[in-house]
């Protein structure tokens, strides 16, 4: 059995993905070719959102994102510490200082209140400039946007939704990465939406915002071509990769964002009498990037883990460690006791097989293997 079933997928969308690769190889567009600018509208549409900009991972669109927002030393920039590395590092790189906030227990997303604690007190020490906040679509569910909005716009913060595991959710409706200031997506292959390599795409509505990032992520290109205007960087979404995610994010929006779902409801249906399944609350849709168990401890975790793993089921966990432990924010001033929500998680969480073409067959062995485990 496989974690995430990308050979199943490429079975399923051969023919199509084929064409289109051999297509950009024969036409020699490898660099900014039609599909690139074909892929960037159809994600901007799916979104809702008026610019899309495709680039070359998720990281960079971070990186990039927050240069456009202005972010760098003196600023303290607010990041869910249940996450993964990039959504911090990239604040790091960008010389401002990360500020860690618990997320909830439920949703596994930055808690609208502690942040909101967490901003008063950077306000109160008057050291930083509380300027943005990272929110993260951890595992396929959008933050809790509305309740988000309420602290940024009470404080005058920007948002920036790092929606790399959440492309495909929403909210009354309403698409991840259409909720930042500037939101951001990667393509890297086990996310929802996946290329066949690195890639990742930036979303805004905001005009001004659009033109930076696209010079930005072009050595700081002007309008003239060798007259660069601002110091950048070299981030392109490859031809390639564009033309291997037209069909992907075809039959994402056809049948596997529904399908992901349908496995989803399957397993949480066999589970809740035995395990803590994952909550999605009402008016909002997961794209299940990651199904995720919560169990009652590091030791029951583990043991289970292991059992499995005998019977041939994979497992994964997401994430072992909280930012404010990893080794390279070490030194770092933080107030452990606020973070204790993460660092519970960290030692109970459990992501079992989950993708769009896992059948009945497959989930019944899941499903089998951890009731029998329990
Ligand atoms: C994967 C991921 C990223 C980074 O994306 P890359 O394309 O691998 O650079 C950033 N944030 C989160 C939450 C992610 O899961």
């Amino acid at each position: 059995m496989q974690f995430i079933d990308l050979k199943k997928q490429y079975e399923v969308l051969k023919e199509q993905i084929d064409k289109n690769v051999v297509t950009v190889m024969t036409e020699g567009r490898f660099i900014g070719g039609t599909e690139v600018k074909q892929l960037q509208s159809e994600l901007a549409e799916y979104c809702g959102v008026k610019h899309c900009l495709t680039c070359g991972n998720g990281t960079d669109a971070l990186t990039i994102a927050l240069r456009c927002l202005g972010v760098g030393k003196g600023d303290a920039v607010f990041v869910p510490t249940f996450t993964f590395f990039a959504s911090a590092e990239t604040v790091a790189l960008e010389g401002a200082t990360c500020i860690f906030v618990d997320v909830d227990e439920r949703t596994f997303n930055i808690d609208p209140k502690k942040l909101e604690k967490a901003v008063e007190e950077v306000v109160k020490e008057g050291k930083l400039n509380p300027k943005c906040v990272v929110a993260v679509d951890l595992f396929g569910q959008p933050a809790d946007f509305p309740a988000l909005r309420k602290v940024t716009d009470k404080y005058g913060l920007k948002i920036l939704e790092d929606g790399a595991q959440g492309f495909g959710g929403s909210i009354n409706g309403k698409k991840a990465c259409s909720f930042g200031d500037i939101s951001t997506t990667s393509f890297f292959p086990a996310k929802p939406l996946g290329c066949y390599g690195d890639g990742g795409a930036i979303f805004t509505d905001n005009d001004e915002y659009f033109e930076l990032m696209s010079s930005l992520a072009v050595h700081g290109k002007g309008s003239y071509k060798y007259d660069n205007v601002r110091i950048g960087y070299n981030s392109r979404l490859d031809t390639v990769q564009a033309a291997v995610l037209l069909p992907k994010l075809d039959a994402f929006r056809k049948y596997e964002l529904k399908d992901r779902n349908v496995v989803a409801a399957k397993y949480t249906e066999a589970l809740k009498g035995d395990y803590v399944t994952p909550l999605v609350p009402e008016g909002f849709e997961s794209s299940w990037a990651q199904y995720t168990l919560i169990l009652d401890s590091a030791e029951q975790r583990d043991e289970l883990q292991a059992k499995l793993k005998e019977k041939g089921i994979p497992t994964m966990i997401y994430y072992p460690i909280p930012m404010h432990k990893q080794t390279a924010f070490k030194g770092y001033d933080f107030n452990n006791d606020d973070l204790k929500v993460s660092e519970s998680l960290c030692d109970r969480v459990m992501s079992i097989p989950m993708h769009p073409y896992l059948d009945d067959k497959a989930i019944n062995e899941v499903v089998a293997a951890l009731k029998e485990c329990k």
